[in-house]
């Protein structure tokens, strides 16, 4: 799963097929397909493991307290690096660019 995290307002959202953006509107994300997506503004892609999410519902299920010294149950998240080919930074979106044809899918 993968999560669009501004850097100015350090809003998160998670990256759809439809344009989203964080709460200052500086930062703006789409998915383009079930992979790829692109991004734009101060911000990073976050990528959240999804076996590890799915692990940590099914935890919290059966140990609803948390784990151990009640901790809750982990996920593995991390920043997907700007080399990772299925995200693209837009260093040239802005939002007027939102209301043409050049992002409807
Ligand atoms: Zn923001």
């Amino acid at each position: 799963m993968k999560m669009l995290f501004c850097c100015n307002c350090q809003d998160i959202v998670k990256i759809q097929r439809e344009l989203r953006q964080c709460m200052c509107g500086k930062s703006r994300a789409q998915a383009t397909d079930t992979i790829n997506v692109w991004h734009s503004g101060p911000s990073k892609v976050l990528g959240i493991s999804n076996p590890s999410l799915v692990k940590a519902l099914y935890s919290d299920l059966a140990w609803p307290e948390g784990i151990g010294d009640g901790r809750g149950h982990r996920i593995e998240s991390f920043i997907i690096p700007v080399t990772a080919p299925s995200v693209q930074y837009r260093a040239n979106d802005s939002p007027e660019l939102a209301l043409t044809s050049k992002y409807e899918q």
